[in-house]
């Protein structure tokens, strides 16, 4: 499924920003979400869940911002958010020569995590023998 490859970069992604922030676990991530990037969100939700068990990201929130499809037109200058599947005509002026601002986002906007203290965690793989 495409998704669930996507899941998984994502997962791996943010698994290693959290590591090297010195973070135990992550609470969420906010996914910046184009209406043009071809991922079907719920689909995602799901892969999510899958693609999480057992990595840092288990049991963490996947909050998803929808960002909506706008076009510049290179002939008035008129900035629009179109629906998607209507093709790319200007609305103001109905000319072709659009150009894509934004909607083919899929983007880590932020995550949260949770950093344990270090005593709690200190000390557990240099246990003597
Ligand atoms: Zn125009």
């Amino acid at each position: 499924m495409h998704e669930l490859s996507i899941a998984q970069s994502l997962v791996d992604a943010v698994a290693e920003a959290a590591t090297q922030a010195g973070a135990q676990r992550v609470a969420a991530v906010h996914l910046r979400l184009g209406a043009l990037a071809g991922v079907e969100k719920e689909a995602l939700l799901f892969c999510y869940d899958v693609a999480t068990r057992g990595t840092p990201l288990e049991g963490s929130a996947l909050i998803i911002e929808d960002v909506p499809l706008v076009i510049t037109c290179e002939a008035c200058g008129a900035r629009s958010a179109i629906p998607i599947n209507r093709g790319f005509a200007c609305p103001a002026c109905g000319k072709l020569h659009t150009r894509i601002v934004q909607g083919k986002e899929l983007e880590i906007a932020s995550i949260e995590v949770e950093v344990e203290t270090p005593e709690e965690v200190a000390d557990v793989e240099d246990t003597p023998a």
